[in-house]
């Protein structure tokens, strides 16, 4: 039971000090505990290390080690999928064979299958680019609109030196800019995005199939196993009234039984540990992706909105109708800013407010000019009526959200 328990706790602080150094920085987890962990582990810890280092060896250490943090966190590079795909090959090298011979004929024909799927996917999540180049950059810049929200048209990127489409982003890893980029992704050594978002969802469905089957299986092997030693068939044959091997153990026992069980054949065992340990991870993943199709947003427009959100809050934020702009800001040249009817979007959903903040939350302004100037003192700003304040993150629509089924839909099978 010691081992076991012992095996238990380190994989699962290991996992929870993954997740805190992942994920510690999501919008959702600001001002809680794990955004504090995430400081301490990536700011408070390694400053701390410095400063030994400082005194012991000039530094000598730390220099070294974070030029090889800087690579691994800087560059793209296979180190994580790599890891990844170990982790798969050694689970199916250690219980497979161990198993294959207490196998139904189903679940021999189900493995294969469960075993390939998210080779499959993770091959086309890992090799689809969704990069922009010269090439397509023309596609890109009409596969969405611009919402004036979240994205402006006229932004050039400073690296790719074009503009930037809708609901790019640059990403420095892959050193581009990638249409309707989600995030960078390290497990598949590439940017999520529009061509290989089907990809990905299918990645984390299929492992967690993975997952759930070979935990599911391991535990009905080990169960077998355990009814087969404690109460066995041969002398129970033929019996109506054969106990289940469980029936009246105290916790402790069934505990112990089993430690047994996971000790003996400990490939199995260890195996469904970490699946039933790791699944509810790929499960969590793919329930996120779910929530923001529904919401109709990639992972880095939720952290854009959570910006927005909190502008609102602190009364920053106006809007003004963009018909009404277009008196002084018309629109611009159509390889900046293509023609709406051009656009592959529904063609009644375009941006209606014109959304900025200022950095005082001051009515945004404008100068007179030529002959509405009539004496000296309005050749100063004067507030611009066409901007109201927005006060609640209701006044907004999110121009991108069309329903659950249309973002579903756009999100898997929008691609280039
Ligand atoms: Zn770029
Ligand atoms: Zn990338």
């Amino acid at each position: 039971m010691g081992v076991v328990r012992t095996i238990a706790l380190v994989i699962l602080s290991i996992s929870f000090v993954v997740f805190v150094a992942l994920f510690g920085r999501l919008p959702a987890f600001r001002r809680t505990p794990i955004a504090f962990l995430h400081r301490l582990l990536w700011h408070h810890i390694p400053n701390g290390v410095i400063f030994v280092d400082q005194k012991l060896s000039g530094r000598r250490l730390t220099r070294g080690l974070s030029r090889l943090g800087n690579y691994l966190m800087n560059e793209a590079h296979p180190v994580v999928l790599i890891f990844f795909v170990t982790l798969q090959v050694a689970g199916e090298l250690l219980f497979i064979p161990s198993a294959w011979n207490r196998l139904t004929t189903l679940q021999t024909i189900t493995i294969p299958v469960l075993v390939v799927a998210p080779y499959w996917c993770l091959y086309l999540s890992a090799t689809t680019s969704s990069n922009i180049t010269a090439g397509n950059h023309r596609k890109a810049m009409l596969a969405y609109p611009y919402d004036y929200c979240l994205f402006h048209p006229g932004y050039y990127c400073s690296t790719c030196r074009f503009p930037k489409p809708a609901r790019s982003k640059h990403c420095s890893l892959c050193k581009a800019c990638v249409q309707k980029q989600d995030h960078h992704c390290i497990w598949i050594n590439n940017c999520v995005g529009r061509n290989n978002y089907i990809w990905f969802n299918l990645l984390l469905l299929t492992i967690a199939a993975l997952l759930a089957y070979a935990a599911t299986l391991g535990h009905t092997l080990l169960d077998a196993q355990l009814q087969e030693r404690l109460v066995p068939s041969a002398l129970t044959r033929g019996s109506f009234t054969a106990k289940r091997w469980s029936t009246r153990l105290t916790w402790t026992q069934w505990a112990n039984m089993w430690a047994w069980a996971i000790g003996v054949d400990w490939q199995i065992g260890a195996v469904m540990m970490l699946c039933m340990m790791s699944c509810p991870l790929a499960l969590g993943f793919l329930i996120y992706h779910i929530y923001l199709m529904w919401a109709g947003m990639t992972t880095n427009e939720s952290a854009k909105w959570a910006d927005w959100k909190e502008d609102v809050q602190d009364d920053i934020v106006w809007r003004a109708e963009v018909q009404r702009l277009r008196e002084t800001y018309p629109r611009l040249p159509s390889d900046v800013e293509p023609e709406d009817r051009l656009v592959q979007w529904p063609q009644d959903v375009r941006a209606k407010w014109w959304m900025v903040r200022t950095r005082d939350g001051e009515q945004p302004t404008f100068k007179k000019t030529g002959s509405q100037i009539q004496d000296d003192t309005e050749a100063s700003d004067v507030p611009d009526e066409r901007w109201m304040r927005v006060r609640s993150m209701r006044e907004v629509d999110n121009l991108y959200d069309q329903g659950f089924w249309t973002n579903f839909v756009d999100g898997m099978f929008n691609r280039e």
